[in-house]
């Protein structure tokens, strides 16, 4: 079916393939290289640094030392037979936990530079958090695919890190790489969710984490497709 006379499917910015909804949100090479792509995958950065920060900041740097060994109290009704107390877990925060220096930083506006103390690169994960006392280091890679490709992007991400991965390692230090994806239509993928939860990201916290990214890549994505039409990109803040 046509709409009209100069309406022949293909996509408006490239003229090279059909303008299918895969193609415009996450496919087309002239969105790519003008930056539409990276401008909705920064927001949904922006989201996941900001709330992974006030999760290193307020929860897990805040932790006092006695909290790790702390003894629950538990009530003994009359009658009832004492319980055994459990110790509270001391793994609550996964790969953060023992440290309370963690620093996070994002590649926001292709900034981020690579902490020089841990390895010396000009590679710039998107969400790097290292902790000084502890020498670990862990760094997310985000991709927001369509959603036919979240497997696929997850695969081919992590591999250009391998080296400075084995570099860091025998600078003393731990490293754990994540590769985590966020559909372009706002489905969000395991792997965010699993990596949350591999720095005690849990709960109500990581619930609100997967439904604002989900939010901000469909937000995005809906003024790419609305602006598919024009070629002009001038996209600073919506
Ligand atoms: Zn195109």
């Amino acid at each position: 079916m046509k709409w009209s006379e100069d309406e022949d499917g293909m996509c408006k910015l490239c003229g090279d393939k059909l303008g299918t909804v895969p193609h415009i949100l996450a496919g087309c090479p002239v969105s790519l290289s003008q930056g539409r792509y990276r401008w909705r995958h920064d927001k949904v950065l922006k989201q996941i640094a900001d709330q992974v920060k006030f999760h290193c900041e307020r929860r897990v740097n805040k932790r006092k030392s006695s909290c790790v060994t702390r003894k629950a109290i538990e009530f003994v009704p009359a009658g009832g037979r004492f319980k055994e107390v459990k110790r509270s877990k001391v793994s609550e925060f996964g790969i953060l936990s023992g440290a309370t220096d963690w620093i996070v930083l994002a590649d926001l506006d292709k900034q981020l530079k690579f902490p020089s103390d841990i390895a010396t690169t000009r590679l710039r994960p998107d969400l790097v958090l290292f902790s000084k006392a502890s020498k670990r280091v862990i760094w997310w890679e985000l991709t927001v695919p369509s959603e036919e490709r979240i497997a696929a992007s997850h695969e081919l991400k992590l591999d250009r890190y391998n080296s400075l991965q084995a570099e860091i390692q025998a600078n003393g230090w731990s490293c754990f790489s994540f590769a985590v994806e966020v559909g372009a239509r706002g489905v969000v993928a395991a792997s965010l969710e699993c990596a949350s939860r591999k720095i005690g990201l849990t709960g109500r916290a990581l619930k609100k984490l997967v439904r604002d990214c989900g939010k901000d890549a469909a937000h995005c994505s809906r003024w790419i497709y609305l602006l598919s039409r024009k070629r002009e990109w001038e996209m600073r803040a919506v």
